[in-house]
């Protein structure tokens, strides 16, 4: 190389290391997109048990911290009318499948879950529920199995994934298993904490979590449940956030279906109010945080709940209900943070995963 063709050769390659190098810093802009995703999933919270639950808590709720809105068709491969199991595949996996389906499309095929595919690229993971952890809700999240009522295979399905944290109740299905397989033991091998009482759980803050509330279900708030909602979302935020890449973080308020099926106002309105504290847990992380995306949704109506009266300075609520079932109508999604905006408008409830695959950055299998 001649004198002259090295110097430019040398110039060039210092334009363009110093190129790459402005480049680069202009990259990191791209890089704020949201690494940690909240998840609330009010089962069966039409936008008239949010409202009851508003009038009940003399008129207003956390959850109107959120910016955009938007609305969710919940309705299942099968059925006009979804169940949770059918909804929560569609939500976790992008797949509309048939009712009491968990994590499988509806030629039996495994569909993988946001969780999952978290879990893949090295990112924290949570599941929070106020239900039996092997409940359909959560379990459309981790588990594929061809019916949600299969709670022991759900539990199993726990520990073939590398999920952080998971708050419940449900430790029957782990350790009174027909198979005499005690789970909990091998929890414990795979290095997981695994604690029995929320005194005990709330006080974990880093490490593997596998924390169990009640044997089946945890009590109805008016029954005694406390706070755990609320202070196992905070407990699973703090151990998640540890996580440098980010975290996914799914939370159910789970009886606020059971109050609809019930018909009991009283039931929907104390779950509602729960839930929002556990919202309100996730939008204080969120607001400091500035890097987190907060998105809350039902799976589906429960009750085709009316609210005929109601006072706010009382605090009473006055309903009446269409069925004891589910309903069809769509479902309100609220959001804040980073990606917020993407939460506005109509859309199908499969494109929540999708939302929040984008949101992530990640690469679906196939
Ligand atoms: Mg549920
Ligand atoms: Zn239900």
């Amino acid at each position: 190389m001649k004198k002259f063709t090295l110097i430019l050769f040398t110039v060039s390659v210092v334009i363009l290391v110093f190129g790459s190098f402005v480049s680069d810093s202009d990259d990191t802009s791209k890089t704020k997109r949201p690494k940690n995703v909240i998840f609330l999933i009010g089962d069966g919270m039409g936008m008239t048990h949010l409202y009851a639950g508003m009038t009940a808590n003399h008129g207003k709720l956390s959850i109107e911290r959120t910016t955009h809105m938007g609305a969710s068709k919940t309705y299942s491969a099968d059925n006009y009318i979804t169940d949770s199991a059918a909804s929560g595949t569609a939500m976790a996996s992008g797949v509309k499948t048939n009712n009491g389906v968990v994590g499988l499309d509806t030629s039996g095929a495994v569909v993988p879950t946001i969780l999952e595919y978290a879990e893949q690229n090295d990112f924290a993971t949570g599941l929070v529920s106020t239900s039996a952890i092997t409940h359909a809700t959560p379990a459309a999240f981790i588990s594929h199995v061809e019916n949600r009522g299969m709670y022991e295979a759900i539990a199993a399905d726990f520990l073939k994934t590398d999920i952080d944290v998971f708050i419940g109740g449900g430790a029957n299905h782990f350790m009174q298993r027909k198979d005499s397989i005690n789970l909990v033991e091998q929890l414990k091998e795979n290095g997981y904490q695994v604690l029995f009482d929320m005194d005990q759980i709330k006080k974990v803050k880093h490490g593997k979590l596998a924390g169990f509330a009640a044997a089946d279900h945890c009590p109805p708030y008016l029954q005694g449940r406390g706070d755990m909602l609320p202070e196992a979302t905070s407990t699973a935020i703090q151990i998640l956030k540890k996580n440098k890449n980010g975290f996914f973080l799914m939370v159910e308020g789970s009886q606020i279906d059971w109050g609809g099926h019930a018909n009991n106002t009283d039931y929907v309105v104390s779950e509602v109010i729960d839930f929002d504290n556990a919202i309100k847990e996730a939008l204080d992380f969120a607001e400091k945080d500035g890097n987190t995306l907060v998105v809350i949704t039902a799976d589906h109506e429960t009750g085709g709940m009316v609210i005929v009266g109601g006072d706010f300075k009382e605090g009473t609520v006055k309903a009446v209900y269409g069925t004891t079932s589910h309903s069809s109508v769509m479902v309100p999604v609220y959001a804040f943070g980073p990606g917020a905006e993407e939460f506005s408008g109509f859309y199908e409830n499969t494109d929540l995963f999708e939302k929040i695959m984008k949101y992530y950055g990640f690469k679906k299998d196939k």
